[in-house]
């Protein structure tokens, strides 16, 4: 292909619009454009990109024994309402109707779709185990789309899904996908970390997620300094730390005046210590029954694993109205001791002596608590989030803590939406069963911008061979002077013969502007053709990676290019 054919509009400044790297990339080097919020156009190179990244995934899922199909991304509501998500999905999901005013929905996810065709089709133990996937459009609603190509409204994804006879068999599709995912990043050249996720709406058993490491991702992670563990902050454990032990314990409670200090940091100010000394008490409503949940004063309250852990459906924080009816104070002041509705308190309070909380009275606060000896703890459990420095869950070791962007998720579902859509099979005894089910999704998009994210420099992108628009640019440093053209020529006739992708940059352009730009772009081989180098027979190649060119015997340059592409797609 030749530059001055096709369409690379690169920019010389960085766009507004842009806030973290890889997006400015994608817009600089001439991939993408925006039409609006969270709505991309891929141009031809970065289509190009999009292609070989689907093309890996493609190969990989096929190579696992899954399915290709696709299916529709307009849905009838109804569909939707059978699984109870028509409700459960809020405004992340794109609503519209036909002309005849029934409902619809453009798919953020296919489980239901999914699981309808199973219903319909998976109807013997011949046919069990089978894992379909499709790579398409979802729509999402996002309350942030942002970063670009990262958080859109409309995205590409590999969605795939297994059905199994049993919760064994199932494991085992869980773990081919498992193995696929890791090949796939492997192949892309992106280096992920596996974390233990939390299972959130969707509502399966275990998951996990494959994060690429990054400052700029969204999502927080802690992975053990000593052992293998790694999961998301919203699912993360601790073990419980040393007990916080502030005073001997001697003392009683005490109430004291703290006018108008309502927050941790005015308390502690105000008191002079520290708020980790604080007991943090906030009301919840755990299945709509008001409760009570403590953490340290310095920690956070983990909304995502208080379900799992007070084994509850829903904890959602109370009103201010219900705040004032269980503590007969308002808000800011609520303390346990005394309450008479159930007491959760983290395992980092267990033990504490000398804690200071609310007084459940305007104004006033306790202080020279021992929790155990001074108030009724309903249970201890782990409810905080993990930070940094906490204890690991399996080993004691510390846990440091990450930023990540999730690339992919593997979900073991089990029979939430087999149930629900009456999947069931006929065993090999003639018994009705349920079939076990797995959900598994990429963000191909997504992937395509953290492979920029994460292999970059100064001067612009640096492509793993096997997902760049072209492996190979060749400059012409004269495209008036013949002879050089001669030998462009002929080199990339003989690339393109071995299959080999080639663009030329055959603008006539100073030579500092086919540098920049092919460095912006992040070609992995850069050839360039110079008449000097011409009148000693040679060519000069250089990694986009590599500082040093090499100049090489016009008859071995072919040869040369080659190796290197071998090498380099073995070795990313
Ligand atoms: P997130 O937590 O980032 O919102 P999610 O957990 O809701 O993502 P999944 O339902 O697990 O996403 O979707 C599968 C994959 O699709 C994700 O791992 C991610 O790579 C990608 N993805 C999800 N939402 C978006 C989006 N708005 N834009 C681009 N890719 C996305
Ligand atoms: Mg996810």
């Amino acid at each position: 292909m030749r530059w001055t054919k096709t369409l690379i509009p690169t920019l010389r400044e960085d766009p507004q619009e842009a806030e973290i790297d890889s997006h400015k990339l994608l817009l600089r080097a001439g991939l993408i454009r925006k039409l609006a919020g969270g709505l991309y156009t891929f141009l031809p190179l970065g289509l190009r990109v999009l292609h070989k990244v689907e093309r890996i995934v493609r190969e990989e899922m096929d190579r696992a024994g899954a399915l290709e199909i696709l299916m529709p991304a307009l849905h009838p509501r109804e569909i939707w309402e059978r699984s109870g998500r028509y409700s459960i999905m809020g405004d992340v999901m794109f609503r519209l109707a036909d002309r005849q005013k029934k409902d619809f929905v453009l798919g953020p996810t296919h489980e239901e779709i999914v699981t309808e065709l199973a219903a319909g089709e998976l109807r013997s133990y011949r046919l069990v185990p089978r894992t379909f996937y499709q790579i398409q459009a979802k729509f999402r609603d996002e309350i942030r789309p942002r970063f670009g190509l990262m958080r859109a409204k409309e995205f590409i994804m590999k969605d795939a899904y297994s059905f199994d006879v049993d919760s064994q068999a199932a494991d085992a599709s869980y773990d081919a996908m498992y193995q696929a995912y890791v090949r796939i990043f492997k192949r892309c050249g992106i280096r992920t970390k596996v974390v233990e996720a939390d299972t959130g709406a969707m509502g399966g058993k275990w998951s996990h997620e494959f994060m690429v490491l990054a400052d700029s991702g969204e999502d927080g992670l802690v992975e053990c300094t000593s052992c293998s563990y790694a999961a998301n902050l919203e699912r993360a454990e601790r073990q419980p730390p040393e007990p916080a032990v502030w005073e001997t314990g001697d003392d009683l409670p005490e109430p004291v005046a703290t006018p108008g200090q309502r927050t941790i940091e005015e308390v502690a100010a105000f008191l002079k210590c520290k708020p980790a000394q604080l007991i943090k008490t906030m009301i919840y409503r755990l299945d709509g029954k008001p409760a009570a949940i403590l953490v340290p004063g310095d920690r956070e309250i983990n909304e995502h694993k208080l379900p799992q852990a007070l084994n509850v459906r829903e904890a959602v924080l109370a009103d201010e109205a219900t705040i004032a009816s269980v503590t007969g104070a308002p808000v800011g002041f609520a303390g346990p001791i005394g309450l008479t509705i159930p007491v959760y308190a983290d395992l980092g309070l267990k033990g504490i002596r000398g804690g200071v909380t609310g007084a459940n009275r305007a104004d006033t606060h306790t202080r020279h608590v021992s929790l155990d000896r001074d108030a009724a703890i309903t249970a201890y459990a782990d409810l905080c989030v993990v930070k940094g420095g906490d204890r690991c869950p399996r080993c004691g070791a510390d846990l440091a803590e990450q930023r990540g962007i999730e690339v992919g998720h593997v979900f073991k579902l089990g029979t939430k939406y087999t149930e629900a859509f009456n999947a069931s099979f006929l065993d090999e005894n003639g018994h009705q069963q349920t079939l076990i089910m797995g959900c598994y999704g990429i963000g191909v998009t997504r992937t395509l911008q953290s492979i920029i994210e994460q292999s970059r420099d100064a001067n612009g992108i640096i492509w793993p061979t096997a997902v760049a628009p072209y492996p190979v640019i060749v400059l012409p440093m004269n495209v008036q002077h013949e002879p050089t053209m001669a030998v462009v020529n002929r080199l990339v006739g003989e690339l393109e013969t071995r299959g080999i992708e080639v663009l030329v940059d055959d603008r006539d352009e100073r030579p500092g502007v086919k540098f920049k730009d092919s460095d912006l772009v992040g070609f992995p081989i850069r050839v360039v053709v110079g008449e000097r180098g011409l009148a000693k027979q040679q060519v000069e190649i250089k990694r986009r990676r590599d500082t040093q060119a090499v100049m090489s015997p016009l008859d071995e340059a072919l040869t040369t290019i080659v190796n290197m592409i071998q090498h380099d797609t073995q070795q990313e």
